[in-house]
Parts: C-alpha cells; structure tokens; sequence
C-alpha cells in the first residue's frame, strides 16, 4: 500500500503545482490585462490583489469589474465620437430657410438663395461680404457696387 501513497502523493504534488502555475499565470494576464485597460496605479493594484487573493474567483471578479474598453479602444471611440461632433458644429444653414448646406455650396438647393459666390477669377468659393479673393488677391467688387 505504500507504493499507493507515493503516487497519491505524486499526483497531488503535480496537481498543486498545476494548480500554482495556472495561479501565477493569472496574476501575470490579470497585470497585463489591466495595464491595457486603465493608468490608474490603485484601479492596477486593486485587479493584481483581487487575484493574488481569490485565484480563480478573483479572476472572475475581475472579468465583471475590469473596464470594459482597453485604453486603445477608447482612444478610438473618443477620435469617432469627436468627428461626429465636429461634423454636427460644422454643419452650416441656409440663412434663409435654415435648409442644411455644405460649406462649399454657393447657392442654397432648397430656396436657391446665393449663399456664397465664386471668384470670378479662379472660381474657388468665396464669402459674399469679402471685398478680395483670398486665394488670388483678385476683387471682388461687383460692377454695380
Ligand atoms: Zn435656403
Ligand atoms: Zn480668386
């Protein structure tokens, strides 16, 4: 029966090991995992302690609890959201009817008002109060004014 013991004790001396491996592996994935996510120094050390402490059960603690986004991720999401943005502050109206236009629309396609004009001299979109092309220096002016 003694031979029996010696493997007992073998295999619960491989699987405490497996079993130490595996917990040691987690603590590394849980630091690298939260060092994507957050630059918060105590947010880092609360996830490592979490799973230094429970193991397996911190780790799944730390899968409901670690932020959702890694920071690239939330870099790009904050890049998208901020173009919408610009869009939306950009966008430009019909003084008249208040349709939407583009900025480089010289005529209003809802009500046809003149809303910009082209430089007579290098047909680039200008503004209808400026007196000079600011792109050719050519005036402006109309002839009747
Ligand atoms: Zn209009
Ligand atoms: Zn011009």
């Amino acid at each position: 029966m003694e031979a029996l013991g010696t493997v007992i004790t073998y295999i619960i001396a491989i699987s405490g090991g497996f079993l130490a491996a595996l917990w040691v592996a987690s603590i590394f994935w849980g630091y690298q995992d939260i060092a994507d996510r957050t630059l918060d120094l105590y947010a880092r050390l609360f996830a490592v302690t979490l799973i230094v402490l429970l193991g397996p059960i911190g780790v799944v603690l730390y899968l409901v609890l670690r932020p959702k986004r890694t920071l690239d991720e939330a870099y790009e999401h904050s890049l998208t959201e901020e173009a919408l943005l610009r869009e939306i502050q950009e966008a430009e109206y019909c003084p008249k009817c208040k349709h939407r236009v583009e900025r480089d629309f010289v005529m209003c396609p809802n009500c046809h008002s003149d809303i910009r004009r082209q430089c007579p001299s290098c047909s680039r979109v200008v503004e209808v109060f400026w007196e000079r092309c600011p792109y050719c220096t050519e005036s402006l002016r109309r002839p009747d004014s």
